[in-house]
Parts: C-alpha cells; sequence; structure tokens
C-alpha cells in the first residue's frame, strides 16, 4: 500500500548576494529530507529556527517550489501534474500557521475568513458556504453564535481554533501545522493539541507537525524528524527518540526539555555556540564545532544517513560504535 505523502530528496537551494566583491552563496535552506506519511499519522519536524523546518512546511504546501525533488501525493508527484489536477490536489495539503494574530485578517469576520477559501476553489452558494463553515465552526469548538464576530474578540486559543477551521474548509487529508501552538499559555496548547488529536481520529488526518519544543511532540507524533542546517540528522518512532536518542544533536536537545517519564530523565547535555550561519556552513558534519563526540573526521566529511534498527541517523559517532 502506498502512503498518503511522500518526499523524495526534497531540496531549497537559493542564491545570496552578499555584497561588494563577495561571492553570492548558495543557502541550502533544506538539503535533501525525504519521508513517507500514511493515512491519520503524525510526523513531527523538529529543530531550532532556521533549521528548514519551516521551508519545508511552505514545499509541501506548495507555498514555495522545491529546487530539486519529488512530492507525491497517493502515490502522483504533484510537481509534475497538469494544472487542473494539481488544483484539485494541493486543496487535499492545507497548513496552519504559528502565530493565530497574525494569520487571522483583522479586518474580516470569523464567517468571511473561513468562507473564502469555499468562494475561490468550489461552487458553493453562499448559504452551502455558511452551513459548512458553522458545522467546521462547532467541530473545532467554537460556537456558532459568534460567527460574526471579528479575529480580536477571541482569546489566543480561539483564534488558534479558528485557524485550524480555515485550515480544515476544504476537507484536506493532510495539515502542515508549523508551530501550531507556540504563541499559547501551556494550558491552552494542551487543549488545542487535544482538539487537534480529536479532529485527526474524526477525520483520519494525517499531520507533518513542525515545533521546536520536544515536549508538545510527545504529545502527538507518531514519527520524529530531527533537523540540523537544513538536514535530517535522526528519522524515527517517537517512542524511540525518547527512550533511545542516539545523534548527539537529539541528545541535546532532549536534555534540555523537561521530561515527564523518569526512566527518559538524563543528564542536561549543553549546547555550545550558536547554529552556525545557513551562508557559511562548516565542512564536514555541520553540527561538529557544538559537538562533544567529534573527531577529525566530523570536521571533512559530511556524515550520511545510515539505518539503526528503527531509526535512520547521520553521525560518524554512531557509525563507528563510538556513542
Ligand atoms: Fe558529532 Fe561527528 Fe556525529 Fe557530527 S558526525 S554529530 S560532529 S560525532
Ligand atoms: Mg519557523
Amino acid at each position: 500500500q502506498q502512503p498518503l505523502l511522500k518526499a523524495v530528496d526534497l531540496k531549497k537551494h537559493y542564491q545570496v548576494e552578499q555584497g561588494f566583491r563577495k561571492p553570492d552563496a548558495t543557502v541550502k535552506a533544506l538539503d535533501g529530507v525525504s519521508f513517507t506519511l500514511d493515512a491519520g499519522k503524525t510526523l513531527a519536524i523538529v529543530g531550532e529556527s532556521g533549521c528548514g523546518k519551516s521551508t519545508l512546511g511552505r514545499l509541501l504546501t506548495m507555498i514555495e517550489t522545491p529546487t530539486h525533488g519529488e512530492i507525491d501525493f497517493q502515490g502522483q508527484d504533484l510537481l509534475k501534474m497538469d494544472k487542473d489536477t494539481f488544483k484539485v490536489l494541493r486543496q487535499k495539503i492545507q497548513i496552519v500557521f504559528q502565530n493565530p494574530y497574525g494569520s487571522l485578517n483583522p479586518r474580516k469576520k470569523v464567517g468571511q475568513i473561513l468562507e473564502e477559501p469555499l468562494e475561490i476553489n468550489t461552487k458553493l452558494s453562499k448559504a452551502q458556504r455558511k452551513e459548512k463553515s458553522m458545522a467546521i465552526m462547532a467541530k473545532v469548538g467554537l460556537k456558532t453564535e459568534h460567527y460574526d464576530r471579528y479575529p480580536h474578540m477571541f482569546s489566543g486559543g480561539q483564534r488558534q481554533r479558528i485557524a485550524i477551521a480555515r485550515g480544515l474548509m476544504l476537507d484536506p487529508n493532510v495539515v502542515v501545522a508549523d508551530e501550531p501552538v507556540s504563541a499559547l499559555d501551556v494550558s491552552v496548547q494542551a487543549q488545542v493539541l487535544n482538539l487537534m488529536m480529536d479532529l485527526q481520529d474524526e477525520l483520519n488526518l494525517s499531520y507533518v507537525f513542525i515545533s521546536h519544543d520536544l515536549s508538545v511532540v510527545e504529545h502527538i507524533a507518531n514519527d520524529v524528524i530531527v533537523m540540523y542546517l537544513g538536514r535530517v540528522v535522526e528519522h524515527t518512532t517517537k517512542e524511540e527518540l525518547f527512550a533511545n536518542p542516539r545523534h548527539p544533536y537529539t541528545q541535546a536537545l532532549l536534555s534540555s526539555t523537561p521530561q515527564l517519564n523518569p526512566a527518559h530523565r538524563r543528564e542536561r547535555i549543553k549546547l555550545v555556540g550558536e547554529l552556525p550561519s545557513p551562508l557559511d556552513p562548516p565542512k564536514g558534519c555541520a553540527f561538529h564545532a557544538r559537538c562533544q563526540f567529534a573527531n577529525e573526521r566530523c570536521n571533512v566529511e559530511q556524515p550520511k544517513l545510515a539505518e539503526y534498527g528503527k531509526s535512520l541517523i547521520a553521525c560518524h559517532a554512531v557509525e563507528e560504535q563510538r556513542i
């Protein structure tokens, strides 16, 4: 059985002018990401800001075009299909953004915000559009009496429900959620995550869940991809990631995340130094300047993803069985 969504070696490279007498630089915002996602499942994409996770989200939802690679939806390559098929299929992958304050038009009422995608993409009548938006409002826990309210009249959590509702208006199969709860208080985060999980069960949705926060990911993910400077460093199941993180960067991220499960608590590994500039990425392993396991090879040779049990890991120390 083919996966619902499949990404093959996705890359987004672009040229940046560096100014007087400096050569243009190639920024590799995303440099070869592959995965499969089945119906009803959640793949989390984790990493610090600047690691390429939001770029990946924009590629998957066709807001940006990859410079290389393939995105298959139900076995069809989205980048190669004819315009009409593309128009229909791209609706099946929707995005929900991080910031419910910035992403909702303050001058439009909730009803208008929700019905906009229907106006653009369907032939539904005004009455049918209203009926559909009321039904979705109810599904995400918004009061249908609030149909004529403006976004500023809602709390942060309610606004994120509106953003989720808008993402559901075209009956997608996949929702890419880019930091959907990061702007919310912790107590509200749990409500929105629970809503997302209920919607997933009810509608058999697949999520690509982009987050810098592993404690959020622990709630919701089936599989996890950890990214560093545009590349995948570890790709595994959620259970394996929390019980047996292998890549030094994954270990560092996890050790700075509060762990509820005492068996998973570990000594804190401090991440030293900054994320390197994508304009001038280090040779070898991009993580080497911050890695306590780095050796000579790490300074010159970029590690490739390889299979270890249930995990894909890109690390020389793992390959050399030093860790
Ligand atoms: Fe550290 Fe080397 Fe592994 Fe990179 S390849 S994470 S520098 S041990
Ligand atoms: Mg981002």
